[in-house]
C-alpha cells in the first residue's frame, strides 16, 4: 500500500510502498478514508530533530487526524463490524492508568515510557490506505461522511476540548467568547462557540479574508491593531470577556487576551507557539484563570 512517510528528521516526507499491517490484539485495521494535514506536521519535518526524544523519531506514517471504516478485527475485539465508520482518537497512552481510563490518553500518567505519543506521531498514522489502530479509540460515525470527518480528530477536538473546559464561564445570557487566531483551529472554535452556546463570538486575525470567513459562521470580527483592547471592553460594556481561547499562543495575543479578559473569566491558551507572558497578582483581573490545553479526550 502507499503511504507518506516521514523518514528523517529535516527531511520532506516521501510517497513510498510499505506492507499493508495486520492489526494485533486489541487493535483493528482502518481503511482509511480521510487524513488530515497538520501544522504539527510540517513541524515535525521541518523543525523538530534528535532533541525530540525517540517517541517522535523516524521513520513512521504521518496523520493523526484520521477516519474510515473497519477492515479487519484484531484478536478480542468487540463491539465493531467490518464496514463501520468510524474518526480515531489520535493519541495512545498505556490505556490502564487513570487519565486513559477516562479516555485521556493526553495525559497518560505512564507518558514517558511509552513507545511513541500518536497515530502519526511516532506510530504509523494515517496518511496511508490502512492503519491499524486500538479499538477502544475508535469512536463511531454513524451516518457521516468519514473524509470530511477526518479533521475533526484534531482541528475540531483541540478547540471543542478547550471551549467545553470554559462552559461554565459561558452559561447564561450576554455572555461573550473571544478567538484570537482564525487558522482550522480558530474556524471550527467559532462554529462550536456558536453551535453550543449562546455567547456573542468575536473573532480575530491578523487575515482580513479569515475574519470573513469566521463571519460567515456567526463571528463578530474585530480587526488587530491599535484601539483592539479598547474596541472589545467597549462592545462588552466596559467588563471584558468571559472566555477567551488564543489560538496563537505568541506574547502579543496572550497579552490580548489578558487585558480584555473580564473578572472571574478564563483564558486558554491552545496555541502552541510557546511564547512567554508575565503575570503577577495585580496584572489579571481577579480570579480571571490563564491555562492551556492539549488535544481532547475519547469521550
Ligand atoms: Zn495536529
Ligand atoms: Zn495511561
Amino acid at each position: 500500500m502507499k503511504a507518506v512517510r516521514f523518514t528523517n528528521w529535516k527531511t520532506f516526507p516521501s510517497l513510498e510502498e510499505v506492507a499493508r499491517p495486520t492489526p494485533g490484539p486489541g487493535e483493528v485495521l482502518l481503511k482509511i478514508a480521510g487524513a488530515g494535514a497538520c501544522h504539527s506536521d510540517i513541524a515535525i519535518f521541518e523543525q523538530f530533530d534528535e532533541s525530540m526524544g525517540a517517541q517522535l523519531a523516524p521513520s513512521y506514517t504521518l496523520g493523526h487526524e484520521d477516519a474510515g471504516w473497519v477492515e479487519e478485527l484484531g484478536g478480542g475485539v468487540t463491539g465493531l463490524a467490518v464496514g463501520d465508520a468510524c474518526l480515531a482518537y489520535g493519541p495512545i497512552g498505556c490505556g490502564q492508568c487513570p487519565a486513559c481510563s477516562r479516555g485521556q490518553d493526553t495525559y497518560c500518567y505512564n507518558a514517558a515510557t511509552q513507545p511513541y505519543l500518536a497515530n502519526g506521531l511516532g506510530r504509523d498514522g494515517g496518511m496511508a490506505e490502512y492503519m491499524t489502530v486500538p479499538a477502544r479509540n475508535l469512536v463511531p460515525l454513524g451516518d457521516a461522511d468519514p473524509v470530511a470527518a477526518a479533521p475533526l480528530a484534531d482541528a475540531g477536538l483541540t478547540p471543542y476540548h478547550a471551549i467545553k473546559l470554559s462552559l461554565p464561564k459561558l452559561q447564561g445570557g450576554g455572555k461573550t467568547a473571544l478567538v484570537i487566531g482564525l487558522g482550522g483551529l480558530g474556524q471550527l472554535a467559532v462554529q462550536i462557540l456558536t453551535a453550543i452556546t449562546g455567547a456573542t463570538v468575536f473573532a480575530t486575525d491578523m487575515k482580513p479574508e479569515a475574519m470573513v470567513e469566521a463571519e460567515k459562521f456567526g463571528a463578530v470580527p474585530i480587526e488587530g491593531g491599535e484601539g483592539q483592547v479598547e474596541r472589545i471592553r467597549e462592545l462588552t460594556g466596559g467588563q471584558g470577556v468571559d472566555a477567551v481561547f488564543d489560538f496563537v499562543g505568541i506574547t502579543p495575543t496572550i497579552q490580548v487576551a489578558q487585558q480584555v479578559v473580564r473578572r472571574q473569566g478564563r483564558i486558554t491558551i491552545v496555541g502552541v507557539a510557546g511564547q512567554p507572558t508575565s503575570w503577577d497578582f495585580y496584572s489579571n483581573p481577579y480570579e480571571a484563570e490563564l491555562t492551556n490545553t492539549y488535544w481532547g479526550t475519547i469521550e
